[in-house]
């Protein structure tokens, strides 16, 4: 680990930076274990400030004609676009996630900011003449007032470019809670933002954890709340923003089924599940964490996978040749080792044991692709969210219970299916419990236009995250009722 000379991350309140009088945690490299930054927990008075800057701003902003906000957001979007690649290398640093992870991702986050700027399109209401003799009606949306956002680790450019550019393009105003482990990406994305003649307060950036969210949802400017994370935070989010009567949409973990028909087994498959499973060090909300193999498709499937393991290397994230970088902290490194040695204990097949890779640097919190087969579907390493790169396979001999596998998850984020067969992807397309369907997709990653969200334990609220559902839930609908 070197020493390196590190800085505060500051919080952003209006357009200025302001340094937290609260306590400052390490922001650590996970591919070197350096120490980045130090983050403040900031303090309830912080908060309290940020929220009354964007409360303030409120009025104003959503004021300027919808044109108008649109007009930013084209050069936010270029403005980004420019930036790219040092985003995807920040990204990378302080996620530690291969720099083609990297990339995408932030790929991924300007096509939010595009979308957004349709908004003059996508606010648009419905009317309809004569509802009773000479009676017309009409439905206009408006934006809220404040919004916050509170954002995992695992996507610190995409996650939050998933909820403000929708919400303040829509008029509203915004607080931001991004990851204290991945705290980087989003602070310059806002700075970026302000260099597109935003006014002070469109958007804020605070820090901490439990207590910072608590606060955010608690306070009395806060319209609505969009939060994405683990479960268990989910549920806790999403109840104390009801207590607090505020809109919320919480997106929650995953634990997605890949199903492989016999006529599914191919090199292009193999591929699919590979960067599906182990992408982004698994460390994904869709990343495919079981496998099941239907009928003779488990021996030729598992030794392809078997082999592609073997061959996929490990490297810091920043390096062009790595595979795969680490994952996010020690804590998680131990925690994704735990369910390893679960998976040893019951049993079942380990066709290739993560902790036996070579580390590039053993400061880095590194961890090669586990592969455990013939494993039984109640088991803890199926049913729970692991987050790390961890892939069990489970054998079942028809499609039927196939799909009764993956509907017994807790979690129904996404599944996929692999075939020849139109049939078979229609009927698990049809009954399968997930909120997004891969056919011959690995990672089925709905676009900005489309919502973006699961079901059961994956999703807490109603509404999904961008496309409609985006605008729907950043909106409220009027009805005017007309005679003349
Ligand atoms: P996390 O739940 O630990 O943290 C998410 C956010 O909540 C962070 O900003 C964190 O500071 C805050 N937080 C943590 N504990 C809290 C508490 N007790 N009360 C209030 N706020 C709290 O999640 P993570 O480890 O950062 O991210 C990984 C998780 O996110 C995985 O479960 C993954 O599946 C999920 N995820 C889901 C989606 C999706 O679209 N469904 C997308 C990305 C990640």
């Amino acid at each position: 680990m070197k020493a390196l000379e590190v800085h505060k991350v500051p919080m952003r309140i209006g357009d200025a930076y302001v340094e937290s009088a609260g306590e400052h945690i390490d922001v650590t490299d996970p591919s070197s274990g350096d120490v980045l930054a130090r983050v403040p927990r900031s303090t309830a008075g912080e908060i309290d400030r940020a929220v009354r800057a964007a409360r303030d701003a409120y009025a104003g902003w959503s004021a300027v004609p919808v044109v108008e906000r649109a007009h930013r957001f084209f050069s936010f979007a270029i403005l980004l676009e420019k930036h790219k690649e040092e985003l995807a290398r920040l990204v990378a640093t302080e996620n530690g996630k291969a720099l083609p992870d990297a990339r995408a991702e932030v790929r991924r986050g300007i096509e939010l900011v595009e979308f957004a700027c349709g908004m003059p399109s996508l606010m648009m209401g419905d009317s309809l003449e004569g509802i009773a003799q000479g009676i017309d009606s009409q439905t206009i949306r408006q934006p809220l007032g404040v919004c916050i956002g509170i954002t995992p680790f695992n996507f610190p450019a995409m996650v939050p470019l998933w909820m403000y550019p929708i919400a303040i393009a829509a008029g509203n105003t915004f607080v931001l809670k991004p990851s204290p482990l991945t705290p980087l990406s989003a602070l310059r994305i806002a700075e970026l933002f302000y260099e597109c003649d935003f006014p002070p307060g469109a958007l804020n950036v605070v820090h901490g954890d439990k207590d910072a969210v608590e606060a955010l949802i608690s306070h009395a400017d806060v319209r609505a709340v969009s939060f994405v994370g683990s479960s268990n935070v989910a549920r806790h989010v999403q109840a104390l923003a009801v207590e607090h009567h505020k809109r919320v949409q919480a997106l929650g973990g995953a634990k997605n089924h890949l199903i492989v028909m016999p006529d599914g087994v191919s090199e292009a498959t193999r591929d699919a599940i590979m960067s599906s499973a182990f992408g982004g060090a698994g460390e994904r909300c869709l990343a495919g964490s079981v496998v099941v193999a239907v009928g003779e498709a488990g021996d030729a499937l598992v030794a392809m996978l078997r082999d592609a393991c073997r061959g996929l290397s490990l490297g810091a994230a920043l390096d062009e040749r790595a595979g795969m970088g680490p994952v996010i902290s020690v804590q998680a490194k131990a925690r994704i080792e735990g369910y390893i040695e679960e998976g040893v204990r019951s049993g079942f097949e380990v066709v290739c044991d993560g902790r036996e890779a070579a580390t590039p640097d053993p400061d880095g919190t590194y961890l090669g692709p586990t592969l455990f087969d013939r494993v039984d579907p109640t088991s803890k390493i199926v049913r729970e969210e692991i987050f790390g790169p961890v892939l069990s396979v489970i054998r079942a001999p028809d499609l039927e219970s196939a799909v009764r596998i993956a509907n017994a998850s807790p979690y129904g984020n996404a599944a996929s299916i692999f075939t020849q067969s139109g049939r078979a992807a229609r009927t698990f397309a049809s009954k399968v419990e997930a909120g997004m369907v891969g056919v011959n997709i690995g990672v089925a990653a709905p676009m900005a236009f489309f919502p973006f969200g699961g079901v059961k334990d994956s999703l807490f609220g109603d509404l999904r995250i961008h496309g409609k559902d985006g605008v729907a839930f950043y909106t409220q609908q009027k009805v005017t009722i007309t005679r003349w």
